[in-house]
């Protein structure tokens, strides 16, 4: 599953319908502020894996960005999954949302995790990775974006 930023694929969309959390209270372990989630989708053709790679950070640190928390997110139930992975604690792991082990993480990435499932559980967060991910399918099998690794 090659990912690629959602912005170099469709940046127009990506910049009009970025997602964004704001934490206004106390209580999830972060500092309070506004933070923005860089999305990244599977670019493999023929792939359906149905998932979001994003990474957080905050919205007002400028060029050089810190890099907060990744986090997985599969909005399929687990079961549709299964075909990823013999193993069933691997593939009930992919739906849901669970810190990406290949990715740096920053020392607050498990409140982030928290922050997530929390914006998550919002259907409206869900249509849109939903949707954006169909963009990006689109893209591919009309081969208006050729994956960087070809
Ligand atoms: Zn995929």
């Amino acid at each position: 599953m090659p990912l690629e930023p959602f912005d170099l694929i469709c940046p127009e969309v990506a910049r009009d319908e970025q997602l964004s959390v704001v934490v206004t209270a106390q209580g999830f372990g972060v500092p309070l502020g506004r933070y923005v989630l860089r999305e990244f989708y599977c670019t493999e053709l023929g792939c359906d894996c149905r998932r979001v790679l994003t990474q957080f950070f905050r919205s007002d640190n400028g060029l050089q960005p810190e890099l907060l928390a990744a986090v997985n997110f599969g909005w399929e139930k687990p079961r549709y999954y299964r075909k990823w992975s013999r193993d069933p604690e691997l593939w009930r792991e992919m739906a849901g949302a669970t810190l990406e082990s290949f990715s740096p993480q920053g020392p607050d990435a498990e409140s982030f995790l928290a922050l997530f499932k929390n914006s998550a559980a919002n259907l409206a967060f869900v249509g849109r990775f939903q949707r954006h991910y169909a963009l990006v399918k689109a893209m591919l099998a009309q081969g208006k974006w050729l994956p960087s690794y070809y």
